[in-house]
């Protein structure tokens, strides 16, 4: 398997006042073979979306790098970043906000085929018909306006938006958080679809653990700007060494009733640090129910406790 993407020590700091920094990526490694998803999770803030936008080139970093078949992204000569942005698209959470109302589908969707000069107005009519049937939708679709679908339609539009100029990779910025429970498998079951069909690779943004394990093969765990846990999804969800993952993993529901009763829940206490204002030693050992003296005043470095998995804490340690 071949590294498609790899992210080295990737900072994106926000200038928030004129010496303060909000620190929304912080030293965050991790990589992604080819055809795979990485799913990468944690609460609201953490600094998922950053991250995403830094590696598709939409922010400039403040340091690290991003490698694309093994080369460095912010070494790309112009043609190369222009080869790259088409390369690697974005599905955005809100498929309300993401689709010009006054916009038709096929104007929605031909957007990148124009942009990128591919194809003339007669194959990209075509085409985007292909991509409505691709993604579940029909033709008939292709002249009516985002207010005339649901939710999950609409993210549908934005899937074979992203779709249209044969990206190899796809950051999907929690494309199921905004939609019905209901729809919410549906588009996760047609982006794995795709993902075989067109041979995709995912960074899959969620901020629980519940949709993730059925389209990861591997999950990083965000908390902070830092990646606290990483490993293969059947591991990191049987085998969770991270006292933060435990906790995010306690809250997702499991449907068998007698264990769902059994089942101790972990609560977590307080509330997420300012990330201008990151505490002392480990990130988390603010809200750590078993932190000792050494967390709170040494930051523990991402280490491999088993193959492949990662964490960063110092418990047993
Ligand atoms: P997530 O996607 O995990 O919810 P984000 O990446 O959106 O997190 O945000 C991470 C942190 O960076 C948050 O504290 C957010 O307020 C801050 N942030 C995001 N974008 C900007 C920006 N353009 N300017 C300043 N701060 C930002
Ligand atoms: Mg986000």
């Amino acid at each position: 398997m071949s590294k498609l993407i790899e992210v080295k020590n990737l900072k994106k700091h926000f200038k928030v006042g004129r010496n303060l920094y909000l620190k929304a990526v912080d030293d965050v490694s991790f990589y992604i073979n080819k055809g795979e998803t990485l799913g990468l999770v944690g609460e609201s803030g953490c600094g998922k979306t950053t991250c995403g936008r830094t590696i598709l080139n939409l922010y400039d970093p403040t340091g690290g790098e991003v490698l694309y078949h093994g080369r460095n992204i912010y070494d790309f000569a112009r043609n190369e970043m222009k080869s790259y942005r088409k390369d690697c698209q974005i599905i955005f959470q809100d498929p309300y906000s993401s689709l010009n109302p006054r916009m038709t589908v096929e104007t929605i969707i031909a957007e990148g085929l124009r942009v990128h000069n591919m194809m003339n107005t007669k194959d990209a009519r075509s085409k985007v018909h292909e991509l409505l049937e691709m993604v579940g939708l029909n033709r008939e679709h292709a002249n009516r306006f985002p207010h005339e679908f649901s939710g999950g339609q609409r993210q549908r539009i934005g899937i074979a938006r992203s779709l249209a100029v044969d990206p190899k990779f796809i950051v999907c910025d929690e494309p199921i958080s905004a939609l019905d429970v209901s729809i919410q498998a549906q588009i996760v079951n047609l982006l794995i679809k795709l993902q075989s069909e067109l041979d995709l690779t995912y960074l899959f943004i969620a901020h629980d653990l519940s949709m993730v394990k059925h389209i990861s093969d591997r999950v990083g765990v965000m908390y902070l700007g830092s990646i606290v846990e990483i490993a293969k999804c059947d591991e990191l969800y049987s085998k969770p060494q991270h006292p933060y993952t435990k906790a995010l993993l306690s809250a997702v529901p499991i449907p068998d009733p007698e264990v769902e009763e059994n089942r101790k829940r972990i609560m977590l206490q307080g509330d997420v640090p300012s990330p201008i204002n990151v505490p002392k030693g480990c990130k988390f050992s603010g809200r750590c129910t078993i932190a000792k003296d050494k967390c709170f005043e040494e930051v523990p470095v991402l280490r491999e406790v088993d193959k492949d998995h990662f964490v960063s804490c110092f418990i047993d340690q």
